[in-house]
């Protein structure tokens, strides 16, 4: 070791190192890996595992066509690959249980509305009879126009007025298996009502309000304070009404959802074995119930970790499924009930991978900001000649004493500041040298194989903010509001080093901006590793996993507005094995403004009044004036997002 310079040796790193890092192959359920270049690398098709796209080359061609950053790409075929998942994998479980009902899904519009990503989902379902659920009037009322395959289910959950169920009744009319599930025993009154005046009879669900609990964070979902859903005693009160109305037999499906990302499977089996139970009673004292949904709650596990972590799961798609499935044979072979057909609606799972964030960092926020001249002036207060020396004597076997020193120093040195006994010069001094000697100290703490909690925190203090020009708020809220853990990785470099460790801020003005819980063994971690930034060559991350609900639930803090766009496909015969199918521009500066009520053409006729009295003051020339103008109006243009 050359201890000399106080540069240890660093020893060598590969893929394998890259891949335990950033756990992409953990989370990334096959999709993505860290290829041999150090580049990552998608492999959007499950059932092509050869076709590979190097994702640096897809931001290159992105940079030549001129598309700005940050931008989402979307991998369509990753959606049509867990669609085909999904249905292949409850047709198979289905076929080896002997199972005597089949599996028609629905997938759940909230979870992601953009219409390219419905077009997607409906394509790739259409030969597994894959349908859609919706949860509100517009989403019912897009649904209606894009879930034409008449074999298909339309779930329609979430609370509903006389319009809403009217949509519904005209989905009946025109053929469509449109199922109104009812959470609230007034929606029922209200059908039947309008049912009987149009003469339409509709197609019934039972949402139950499930005792069992889901885990995590959307548990709330079910219990006796659930928001959703009849109590046993409702569903027996709805049974005896509909009997009187003569339309028990419209009763069709039993519906029930503990949650969104269920992270314990054992919470699933508890809810099937409720759920079973309960479908079996009802189906014992005459409702003709032919589906049971489950609902949605197959979660992602977003940490890799394969855990019970709010970010994580403890189980797979296989599992989940053989649970459902299982469950409900043991319970109506128990019972001499027929099996239901099974209904899900997994969002969460069919959309979370196929889209990420892509950004480059645009600077970097170090601790101690850059350091000021440390040379020794004579005269200099004895607290900047010690902490200069502990820079200078430290080695091997002192740097735990060091650090501990050096932490005693500083403080030393910040009251003496505050009574004016150290100059502000001396404190920059001061405060210089003390970060040098943490780096120093750090490097060798590096160094150990055992390394102490107190020696930890320095890597907490020396790690760096590197700033991302993107929004938390607009692609990654739920990091912000709920604490997600969303993956974040170097698109490139990752046969290399990364020894900055990194937390990351926005461009927002909103100190809550940021992202700083990362991927951890354990716990989540505080900061990620990341490389350190060269001069002119573009460092690009990626924010992974985040087409489901992120893609969607973004807002406007600071007027940042949607991102740019590109939808890629794979194509097996194009050299780079893919091709950008198209382009959808993000929210221009005058767009976002004339949803806050503003009138661009105003802004811009304003600002030219200005610019010309001025002009006719002299104060500016008439070229520069119109040149002023036209710059004005092409910022009205542009992309809201920093152009770097
Ligand atoms: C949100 C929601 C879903 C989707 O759940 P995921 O966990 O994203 O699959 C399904 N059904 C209902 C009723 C929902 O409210």
């Amino acid at each position: 070791m050359n201890t000399e310079n106080h540069e240890p040796q660093t020893p060598s790193w590969s893929i394998a190192d890259a891949e335990k890092t950033y756990r992409v192959k953990r989370w990334g359920n096959g999709y993505f890996e860290v290829g041999d270049s150090g580049d990552l690398m998608v492999t959007p098709r499950y059932d092509q595992p050869d076709l590979k796209i190097n994702m640096r080359e897809v931001i290159d061609e992105m940079q030549q066509d001129g598309i700005q950053f940050p931008a989402v790409i979307r991998f369509h075929d990753i959606l049509r690959s867990q669609v085909e998942q999904l249905n292949k994998t409850f047709r198979h479980v289905i076929e080896e249980a002997k199972y005597e009902g089949h599996y028609q899904g629905v997938y759940p519009v909230k979870v992601n509305q953009m219409r390219e990503v419905i077009e997607e989902i409906v394509s790739a379902g259409k030969r597994f009879n894959y349908g859609l659920e919706a949860g509100s009037k517009p989403e019912l009322v897009a649904a209606l126009a894009y879930n034409t395959n008449k074999n298909a289910l339309t779930i329609l959950n979430g609370y509903k007025d006389e319009e809403y169920l009217r949509l519904a009744l005209l989905g009946i009319q025109i053929g469509r298996k449109v199922i109104v599930v009812i959470e609230k025993y007034s929606e029922l009154l209200l059908l039947i009502k309008l049912s009987k005046q149009l003469n339409v009879e509709p197609m019934i669900g039972f949402r139950a309000k499930m005792m069992v609990k889901g885990r995590g964070k959307w548990e709330s979902s079910s219990g006796e304070r659930a928001k959703f859903g009849l109590s046993l005693s409702e569903m027996l009160n709805a049974k005896k009404l509909l009997e009187e109305e003569n339309l028990l037999h419209t009763v069709t499906l039993l519906h029930f959802h503990i949650g969104s990302q269920l992270t314990d499977i054992r919470a699933i089996k508890e809810a099937v074995q409720e759920a079973s139970l309960i479908y079996c009673s009802l189906y014992q004292m005459g409702i003709p119930l032919k589906y049971v949904d489950v609902g949605g709650g197959l979660a992602v596990d977003y940490d890799g970790t394969q855990s019970t972590n709010d970010s994580s799961c403890n189980y797979g798609l296989a599992e989940y499924v053989a649970d459902i499935v299982y469950g409900f044979k043991q319970s109506c072979d128990l019972q001499s009930v027929p099996h239901p057909n099974l209904v899900s609606e997994s969002g969460r799972s069919i959309t979370a991978h196929h889209s990420c964030v892509v950004t480059k960092v645009i600077g970097e926020i170090m601790p101690g900001g850059n350091s000021y001249p440390t040379r020794k002036t004579t005269g200099e207060h004895i607290i900047v000649t010690n902490m200069r020396d502990y820079h200078k004597d430290l080695n091997q076997n002192n740097f735990q004493e060091t650090y501990n020193d050096i932490s005693q120093l500083k403080e030393q040195a910040e009251q003496a500041f505050k009574l004016s006994v150290l100059t502000i010069e001396e404190m920059a001094k001061v405060e210089s040298l003390y970060w040098k000697t943490l780096h120093a100290v750090n490097d060798f703490v590096q160094q150990q194989e055992f390394i102490s909690d107190e020696l930890k925190e320095i890597e907490e203090k020396l790690s760096s903010q590197y700033l991302a020009n993107f929004s938390v708020f607009q692609s990654a809220a739920d990091s912000w509001a709920i604490d997600q853990v969303l993956p974040i990785v170097p698109i490139s470099r990752l046969d290399e080093r990364p020894s900055k460790r990194c937390t990351f801020v926005d461009i927002t003005c909103d100190s809550d901006g940021k992202i700083d819980q990362f991927i951890g063994d354990e716990h989540n971690a505080n900061f990620v590793p990341m490389h350190p930034l060269k001069k002119n060559e573009d460092y690009f991350i990626g924010i992974f996993l985040t087409g489901a609900y992120q893609d969607v639930m973004g807002d406007m803090h600071n007027l940042f507005g949607r991102l740019n766009e590109v939808h890629v496909v794979s194509y097996d015969d194009d050299p780079k094995d893919f091709y950008i199918e198209e382009v959808v521009r993000g929210t221009s500066v005058e767009s976002v403004l004339s949803t806050m009520q503003y009138t661009p053409a105003i802004l811009a006729q304003t600002l030219k009044k200005e610019i010309d009295k001025e002009v006719a003051r002299g104060k500016i020339n008439p070229r520069q004036g119109v040149q002023l103008i036209d710059f004005y109006e092409s910022c009205l243009a542009g992309y809201t997002y920093l152009k770097v």
